[in-house]
């Protein structure tokens, strides 16, 4: 396996913002997996990996350590039974494809979620009320120190959280889904799918949900609307026009703008309503938010 040195990352990422990587490298195995995980850790390189970057703000700097993306095996899927079995870099797309069309439901809330199975066991990522420790079974984890089964309880998932460091990576799932008919499964996924048009951006650049619904009667959401900022623009970065928890890359955005955005939502909703938002998207290098009710 090679590693390539300064591969840009903003290319990898829904959103399109980001520098390059120091060192960059596209495992196809386990065994590869294993093998530059080790190597990184003898570097003392910190360790990035990719999925489909759906959930990823990365600096504009880029990050100094090793960014990894899981391809050939570890990015292949294929139905088992009733289960699910796929490399931690599957795209989501790819697995609901196969289990339509073997018969098999329960993974239909995520035709929404544009990632791969391994970023939706790290984020635990969800739905219309679904979600991965819903269906999840095993997932093969691999780091510097060696590679084990882990149960959702032992990955810690929990809402759009999970306890998996850095260097821990998503090689491997399984999960356990029940017979549907393709038909069905057909019709939820377009229902799903026309809910999910009609209420955000979908062919815009954004990194999905920037905060995590806080605890309160309104969403993230429903909260930074109110606080008016719809359409606000830092830069190249503008609060979606038309849900106020995206950020979209209007053009030319740099991290710093998107920083900035969100430094400037944090600061409105501890205002108007008291509550610190947390954010949901994952920052890669040198990328932190002031203390709420700060601005950058
Ligand atoms: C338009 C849009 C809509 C979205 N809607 C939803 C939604 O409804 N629900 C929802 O939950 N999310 C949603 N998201 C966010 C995002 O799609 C999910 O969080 C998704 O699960 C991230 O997967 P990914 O492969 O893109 O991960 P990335 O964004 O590439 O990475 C996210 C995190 O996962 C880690 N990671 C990635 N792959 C692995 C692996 N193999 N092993 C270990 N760690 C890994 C990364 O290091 C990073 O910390 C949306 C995003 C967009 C752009």
């Amino acid at each position: 396996m090679t590693i390539e040195d300064n591969v840009s990352l903003g290319r990898l990422t829904t959103v399109g913002i980001g520098g390059p990587a120091r060192y960059f490298a596209r495992p196809q195995s386990v065994a590869e997996l294993e093998d530059v995980l080790r190597w990184a850790a003898a570097e003392g390189l910190e360790v990035f990996t990719v999925g489909l970057g759906s959930n990823l703000l990365i600096a504009d700097e880029g990050v100094a350590g090793l960014a990894l993306r899981l391809e050939g095996e570890l990015a292949a899927a294929g139905v088992e039974g009733e289960r699910l079995v796929a490399g931690g870099g599957a795209t989501n797309a790819v697995c609901l494809h196969r289990t339509r069309a073997a018969g098999l439901g329960g993974f239909e809330f995520a035709c929404a979620i544009p990632g791969t199975v391994g970023g939706g066991v790290r984020m635990n990522a969800g739905a219309y009320g679904g979600d991965w420790s819903q269906i999840l079974e095993r997932a093969l984890v691999v780091t510097a120190e060696g590679t084990s089964w882990r149960t959702p309880d032992e990955l810690g998932l929990e809402y759009r959280r999970s306890s998996l460091e850095p260097g821990e990576v998503v090689a491997r799932t399984e999960f356990r889904l029940v017979p549907k008919p393709p038909e069905d499964i057909k019709a939820t996924v377009a229902e799903l799918q026309a809910r999910r048009k009609a209420a955000q951006p979908t062919n815009k650049r954004t990194f999905g949900s920037v905060f995590k619904n806080p605890e309160h009667e309104l969403s993230a959401g429903r909260m930074l609307e109110a606080c008016g900022l719809r359409g606000h623009r830092i830069g190249g970065a503008q609060i979606s026009p038309r849900h106020a928890n995206f950020i979209e890359n209007a053009g030319e955005a740099r991290a710093v703008d998107a920083l900035a955005l969100m430094a400037e939502a944090r600061r409105r909703a501890l205002d108007r309503f008291g509550v610190e938002l947390e954010h949901e998207v994952r920052f890669f290098g040198e990328l932190e938010l002031p203390p709420a009710g700060e601005t950058l």
